[in-house]
């Protein structure tokens, strides 16, 4: 049986030497979903996943798991009766406990029997009794994931857990791990800078810029629908142009972007997703260089003066010149 509960912070204030490190934080970690916590360093990941923990005290707003009241000004119920796994970058096992006895530190002694199964299902059933360092990095974060997820937690917070592996260990790592969390019913809270990460693991998605949260949403809706121009650039590679709108749109050097719901005359940003540009031969855009991109090329272009990004089919045309048209579907405009 899951102990999971959902997880919410509403007009969360963290204050340190004056400088508020979160500032009016609502997000919700819903019971049984894995939220993502998505930003650049610096910008607040881990202090939610501290005041989540009751490590620290929030200077203002409140913290709920399910209904209960953890987290308000003077009042932080401490760490042990919180209930939450955690799992950082650096595995933190006990070097002098072998695998099994790692995991079943945090068990009841008659639920030791149990330590087994949660390594059988991070899929290090066989490495029972190996010594942390005798295993893998790799290795070493799936005991600690396992060590984690056995007390049967209310939530599990995990800090940019795979940071410290190679590429292809972490994308097998990261599959390991979301089968493990959803397998146990768990709410996760996972933190990552990695938007390619973030947008793979999450149910809901936060993304946070100098303590402030920029949008929380589904991975889906927040990419195709960014709330403001921050927003859209932490998902992926974009194309920025700051002007103003004229008969309803903003004229780019690539092309116009219509600007609905925003003023006439007033200044704008548009902001266009590389994937967003399709090229014809044409006279538009110069092509300064194109390379392979994993399945795609990407082309650097130039058109008055101004350098855009598109990442386009192998098969696009490879004129000198270039016309473009920006898809709707990913060119955005908001009022600057
Ligand atoms: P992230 O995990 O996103 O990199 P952090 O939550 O660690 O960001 O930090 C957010 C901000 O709070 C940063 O500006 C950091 O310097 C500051 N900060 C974090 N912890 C402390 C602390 N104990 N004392 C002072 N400043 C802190
Ligand atoms: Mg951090």
């Amino acid at each position: 049986m899951s102990e999971a509960c959902s997880v919410s912070l509403s007009g969360v204030r963290r204050v340190y030497d004056g400088a508020r490190a979160l500032d009016d934080v609502t997000l919700t970690a819903p019971k049984g979903q894995v939220l993502a916590l998505l930003g650049a360093s610096g910008s607040g990941k881990s202090t939610i996943l501290r005041l989540i923990a009751g490590l620290e005290p929030v200077d203002a707003g409140e913290i709920r798991f399910g209904d209960e009241l953890v987290s308000a000004p003077g009042r932080t119920t401490p760490t042990e009766t919180r209930r939450v796994g955690m799992v950082f970058q650096d595995y933190s096992l006990f070097p002098h406990l072998n695998a099994a006895a790692n995991v079943a530190f945090g068990l009841e002694r008659s639920a030791r029997g149990e330590a087994i199964g949660w390594l059988e299902r991070v899929g290090l059933g066989n490495r029972a009794n190996a010594f942390p360092h005798e295993l893998s990095g790799g290795e070493q974060q799936r005991v600690a994931l396992a060590r984690a997820l056995a007390p049967r937690p209310r939530a599990i917070l995990l800090d940019e857990p795979f940071s410290g592996l190679d590429p292809v260990l972490r994308a097998e790592l990261r599959e390991t791990t979301l089968d493990a969390i959803r397998a146990a019913g768990a709410t996760a809270v996972f933190v990552t800078h990695d938007a390619e990460e973030a947008l793979l693991v999450a149910d809901r998605l936060a993304i946070l810029k100098k303590g402030k949260l920029l949008q929380e949403a589904a991975p889906r809706e927040a990419y195709d629908h960014p709330a403001n121009a921050d927003a859209a650039a932490a998902l992926g590679p974009v194309n920025v142009f700051d002007g103003r709108v004229e008969g309803g749109a903003v004229a780019t050097p690539y092309g116009r972007v219509a600007a609905p719901g925003l003023s006439e005359g007033g200044a704008a940003r548009v902001v266009v997703r590389i994937e967003a540009m399709t090229l014809t031969p044409g006279t538009t855009a110069r092509v300064r260089d194109r390379r392979p991109h994993v399945a795609h090329d990407l082309v650097r272009l130039e058109a008055q003066g101004l350098v855009w990004l598109a990442l386009v089919s192998p098969r696009a045309p490879t004129t000198e010149t270039v016309d473009v048209a920006l898809q709707p579907s990913g060119a955005f405009v908001f009022s600057g």
